[in-house]
Parts: C-alpha cells; sequence; structure tokens
C-alpha cells in the first residue's frame, strides 16, 4: 500500500496538463465577477429613496428588473455593445442613399429592455404620483449596465413635453412615441408601432449658443401635420441617427424656432437628412453620433416663429435631469465594482475592505454616490408635483445645479474606483474603463458646466422664487447639522449680492450644490452617512482626493450599506 501512495503523491505535485497546456500555478487571491446581483435589492440607497420618495408602489416590480438587469448575460450586453461599435452605410450596394446605421444585437436588446420597461415614456402614460421616480430608478439601473443607449431613451423621454405644445403632432406622434415597442427599421414612422426621437441643436459655429444656428427654415405652407417648413444647412452632432424624427433649431422667418423632422417624408420618401459619417468618441461608444447635412428635409414648426429656445428648453431639461440620474448610475456601478472587488481580494494579510485607507476611500465613494442618487430621486418627486410652485421652482434651480455638480464629479469617481480595483481595474474586459470614457460625457452635452451655472445664476436673477425654493429645501434640515447650518447662512448671505456673478459662477454653484446634497442626506440618509458627507464636504478645508475623511466616523457601516451583494 506504501508503495502506491507514493506515485499518487507525486502526482499531484507535478503541474498538470490540461487542454491549453501545462498549468504553472493555482489561481486565488483572485475576485469573482460581479454579475447575478440585483441591482435593486443589493442597493440599499436606492430602495430607501424609491420608498422615501414616493414610488414604494413600485418595489416589487423594481426587484424583478434589478434581478434581470444584474444578471450575468444581461451585463454583458453592455460590453458587447460596446465592443461592436456602430457601423454606418450612407448608401446600398446599388448606390441607393440609405443613411443606415448598423448595431450589433446587443444594442439592440438593451434599447428593447429599456423601451418594454417604459423608461422612454412612463410618467407621460402612467402619470400617477412616484411616477417619475420609479422611472429614474428604472433609468438608474439600466445606465449602470450600458450608458450609450441612454441617449435615444433620453431624447425620446424628452421630446414629450415639447410636442405637447402642438396638438395636431402630438396627435399623431405621441401614441407610437409613448408605446412600449421597440422598432428599429429604417422604414417610414406610418409602417412603424413604435419611435424613438433625437434632437439636432449643435451646429459647427456654436454649440451652448444656440442662437449662432445658421440653419435655414423655409416655410412652405400647412400639410395635414401641421406648418410645413425645409430646412437647409448642417448639424454638427447628431446622436442616435436612426431615430424616426429629429427636434431640431432653425432660423425662420421670425427668428430660431423648434422644428419636428421626419427621416422620411408621409409619401414614403426619404427626408433628405443626409449623414456624412459617424464621430469617433472617447467614451459613449454604443451609441452613434453624426455629423449631418439638411438638403430641403421636410420638417414641421414646434412652437412659434421665433420661440426656439424657449420651445425646445422643456426637452433639455429633461434630458439635464436624466444626465444626473445617467452619472449617479456610472457612480453607483464604481463603487459596487470597487466594493465588491475588495471585499475578495486581500493584501498584506488582510482583505482589502478591511484596511483602514482603503477602507476611507471606498467609504468616501460610496458617500458621493449616495448624496448624487438622494438628490436626484428627490427632484424627481419634485418632477412629479410640479403643480405645487415651491417643487417646480426646486426643478427649476435644482435640475442644473445637481446636473453640474454630479456629472463633474463622476470622472474622478470612476477613476478613483478603477484604482481600488488596481491592474485589473484597467484592463478592457473590465467595466471600469468603459465607465472611466464614459464618465465626462454627461458633464459636456446638455449643457457643458460654466454653461449650468450661468444658467442656474440667470434663472436666479429672473425668478428669484427659484432661490427661495432653494433655500426652503436646504433649511428643511436646519438645526440637525451645524456644519450644514454655517454652509447655508453663509451661502445665503454671498447669494443676496449677484454682482459680477458670472466670474463667481463656478464657486457659487459648487457651494448651492454641497448645500442641496448635504441637506437632502441630512434628511434621508442614515445619520451616520449624513454626519460623514457634511464633515468632509462642508468642513474640510481646501480640495483632498478621495479617503480624506476625518476621524471618528463610521466608515465600515458607510461601505457595508454600500455593498452590492
Ligand atoms: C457624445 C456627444 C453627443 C452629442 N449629441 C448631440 C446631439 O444629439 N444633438 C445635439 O444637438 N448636440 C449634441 N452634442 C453636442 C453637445 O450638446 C455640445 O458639444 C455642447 O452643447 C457644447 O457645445 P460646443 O461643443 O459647441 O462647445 P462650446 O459651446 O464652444 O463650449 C465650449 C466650452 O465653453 C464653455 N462656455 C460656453 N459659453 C460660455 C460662457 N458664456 N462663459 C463661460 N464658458 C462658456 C462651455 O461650458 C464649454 O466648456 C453631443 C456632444 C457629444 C460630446
Amino acid at each position: 500500500m506504501a508503495k502506491l501512495a507514493q506515485p499518487i503523491e507525486a502526482e499531484a505535485q507535478r503541474p498538470r496538463l490540461d487542454s491549453h497546456g501545462a498549468a504553472t500555478h493555482e489561481v486565488f487571491n483572485q475576485p469573482f465577477e460581479l454579475v447575478d446581483y440585483n441591482l435593486f435589492a443589493g442597493d440599499a440607497a436606492l430602495k430607501d429613496g424609491v420608498a422615501r420618495e414616493g414610488a414604494g408602489w413600485a418595489s416589487a416590480e423594481l426587484e424583478t428588473l434589478g434581478a434581470k438587469l444584474g444578471a450575468a448575460e444581461t451585463l454583458e450586453l453592455g460590453a458587447l455593445a460596446n465592443r461592436f461599435p456602430p457601423e454606418f452605410d450612407t448608401h446600398d450596394r446599388y448606390g441607393r442613399r440609405v443613411d443606415l446605421v448598423r448595431f450589433h444585437p446587443a444594442y439592440h436588446a438593451l434599447m428593447r429592455g429599456a423601451i418594454e420597461a417604459g423608461l422612454h415614456s412612463s410618467p407621460w402614460t402612467d402619470p400617477r404620483p412616484g411616477a417619475h421616480v420609479a422611472r429614474a430608478a428604472r433609468y438608474y439601473m439600466q445606465g449602470q449596465v450600458e450608458a450609450g443607449h441612454c441617449c435615444p431613451v433620453t431624447m425620446t423621454f424628452a421630446a414629450t413635453p415639447c410636442l405637447e405644445r402642438e396638438p395636431d403632432l402630438a396627435r399623431q406622434w405621441l401614441p407610437k412615441i409613448h408605446a412600449r415597442v421597440y422598432d428599429p427599421r429604417n422604414v417610414p414612422a406610418a409602417s412603424k408601432e413604435g419611435l424613438t426621437i433625437g434632437m439636432a441643436m449643435t451646429e459647427k459655429q456654436g454649440g451652448s449658443d444656440v442662437r449662432a444656428n445658421t440653419t435655414r427654415a423655409f416655410p412652405i405652407g400647412r400639410d395635414a401635420s401641421g406648418e410645413a417648413y425645409e430646412l437647409v444647412g448642417h448639424k454638427f452632432f447628431v446622436s442616435a441617427p436612426m431615430c424616426d424624427a429629429f427636434l431640431v433649431l432653425a432660423q425662420a422667418p421670425g427668428g430660431l424656432t423648434c422644428f419636428l423632422a421626419p427621416r422620411w417624408r408621409p409619401d414614403g420618401a426619404k427626408n433628405p437628412i443626409e449623414f456624412l459619417r459617424l464621430k469617433r468618441k472617447m467614451g459613449n461608444v454604443s451609441n452613434a453620433s453624426s455629423e449631418t447635412e439638411w438638403r430641403g428635409a421636410l420638417a414641421w414648426r414646434v412652437g412659434p416663429e421665433g420661440r426656439g429656445v424657449a420651445t425646445i428648453i422643456e426637452m433639455v431639461a429633461a434630458t439635464r435631469f436624466d444626465c444626473m440620474i445617467g452619472s449617479s448610475a456610472l457612480m453607483r456601478m464604481a463603487v459596487a465594482q470597487a466594493i465588491d472587488h475588495c471585499r475578495q481580494r486581500r493584501a498584506f494579510g488582510a482583505l482589502l475592505i478591511d484596511q483602514p485607507a482603503m477602507r476611507n476611500v471606498l467609504a468616501d465613494l460610496a458617500l458621493e454616490a449616495e448624496a448624487s442618487l438622494a438628490l436626484t430621486l428627490r427632484l424627481a418627486r419634485a418632477l412629479d408635483h410640479r403643480a405645487d410652485a415651491d417643487e417646480d421652482a426646486l426643478v427649476r434651480l435644482g435640475a442644473p445645479i445637481g446636473k453640474y455638480w454630479i456629472c463633474k464629479r463622476a470622472p474622478a469617481h470612476a477613476y478613483e474606483a478603477m484604482e481600488c480595483i488596481g491592474g485589473s481595474g484597467a484592463m478592457e474586459d473590465s467595466p471600469m474603463p468603459r465607465l472611466y470614457r464614459e464618465a465626462p460625457i454627461n458633464a459636456i452635452w446638455e449643457g457643458s458646466g460654466n454653461v449650468q451655472c450661468l444658467d442656474v445664476l440667470r434663472a436666479i436673477s429672473r425668478a428669484p422664487q427659484t432661490l427661495d425654493a432653494y433655500f426652503a429645501e436646504v433649511e428643511s434640515a436646519r438645526g440637525e447639522n451645524r456644519a450644514l447650518d454655517a454652509h447655508v447662512a453663509a451661502l445665503k448671505a454671498d447669494m443676496r449680492d449677484l454682482a459680477d456673478f458670472e466670474s463667481r459662477a463656478r464657486d457659487l454653484c459648487d457651494r448651492l450644490a454641497l448645500g442641496l446634497l448635504a441637506s437632502v442626506m441630512v434628511t434621508s440618509a442614515p445619520p451616520a452617512n449624513a454626519d460623514a458627507f457634511c464633515r468632509s464636504r462642508l468642513e474640510a478645508v481646501g480640495q483632498h482626493n478621495w479617503g480624506a475623511l476625518p476621524r471618528g466616523l463610521d466608515l465600515a457601516g458607510i461601505v457595508k450599506r454600500a455593498a452590492p451583494r
């Protein structure tokens, strides 16, 4: 028997041969991927926020969606849609102009899921209390899987308030825009049951300053859909060019005006909107963004001539809110990845999650993500109650403040979360590079940082009730946290004098944002998290990197709350 035992032991020590060749080592101390978890059930801040802000009725449905979106095969769709970017054909093989964008099936699967979940329409079709909150929660989970496809979903969603201004167009277009049917075919709208909408404002000479638009609109008289025009010009950025129609800004005889331009004319002919090429983007890769020529494209007027900005602003306001959700989603995914990695990886004798320096970093990242989500859901509740003048005023100021701050925090957050994972976090087969490249985009489009800040201060000067609503909101937390009370008092004093506001815009908006985030944390988050947020964001002097939370905070508790599983 002893003789037999020897060869068996020797066999065990010899490197095993498998079909890939000799194994040189055992793989250990390497985490398993974060898949097959529930994006709703595993997110305490989200569950709390949904209940708090009035969408508790949607919890069961959100949990079902959270399981679907966190499944390995759904998360894989996000990776595939970016590994195989859209391709563009100007003509078919026989030389006919087609302007066809081809997507990987993963992109279509993501679009279908988003549309079937009503991310593009649910508050319009089922406008009950909590409808915007429930949609924000769905979008937040969907955005964690993949951000690029959320762009056309957002634009389709945001088109409704704009189109409602023209009853004829609304009657014809909104039922199919609202339908939970995804139909990616490049055919006239009349042959489809579900439609998507894009937005074409930006030109080469002016993006933020759309008044510089040179695209011209020539009136051609009324047709069955509305006041018809032909558009001639260019648009330098048109995302999601496969949409069925676009809201466009162009110069009509009466000034800058908003239009709806269909991709196909009602008679079935191709509308002469020609896509020149797809942009090569650093992030947002799954989403096609194009440069376009408008060669007499048919379009119907939306809103009065000369009121283009005022008309499209409702759409822009909704897209800005979605940028807040989208960047909050990026932060959630980034910190979930970082925490999940660190709870499995050991270094220098302990799990990374238990190493004090790492725990401080993770807690700091978790606080940022939680505060972003809490503010986003608070504003979703305000959207649900816009008939209330105070809530409406809060949206008008809170959305640009939130868009500015949350989108701007996302890139640094993604970078730090990537570093928590170490070298594998920087590899292309990790989700982190995608989150990192995506992170700056939300800050740039739909009003870049300075533009948001200037909008905030202009809104305050034109409608001082927005500032009253802001202070009513932040003062709802008065007496709960000394740092917040002091912050609000100083801010209030400084906001009395808006002289030279353009130069002070960033400073004032930073402080407005921090006051709002801190007050939402104080009124909604666990006290330990609210305390940590206020002490680190309001009391700390000067700029600091992540992981500099002060002593005496419950860092382990903060990290535990943010752990995805
Ligand atoms: C991926 C992607 C997709 C896009 N898709 C679309 C689309 O589908 N439809 C569409 O219409 N557009 C789209 N855009 C365009 C986007 O909305 C514009 O890039 C954006 O509005 C900024 O315009 P701009 O690029 O012309 O920059 P500019 O307007 O030149 O701004 C450059 C910088 O100057 C700052 N700035 C501007 N004015 C002031 C001021 N008064 N004071 C101080 N600073 C100022 C801005 O904040 C910005 O940082 C897309 C952009 C990207 C990146």
